[in-house]
């Protein structure tokens, strides 16, 4: 099963709003670390390696992406 990463422009909370990004980290050109803030709810969050800290502790309702086109579902 393909790996599911959090889109960082998608609020993990509300899962409608875009997310406000503040880059603090860059790896190999990459975007790494960012901190997130919903512009419709404010949810505040960080996003590090495809993942945000928000979904250790609930359920996460950001919009996903992979990078194995062949086993989207
Ligand atoms: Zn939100």
């Amino acid at each position: 099963m393909a790996t599911k990463y959090d889109e960082k422009t998608s609020c993990n909370s509300c899962g409608i709003g875009l997310n406000q990004i503040k880059v603090i980290s860059i790896d190999a050109g990459c975007v790494s670390g960012c901190e997130t803030t919903c512009t419709a709810c404010g949810f505040a969050d960080f996003w590090c390696y495809g993942f945000f800290e928000s979904g250790a502790h609930m359920e996460g309702k950001s919009k996903k992406y992979s990078f194995d086109d062949s086993q989207n579902d």
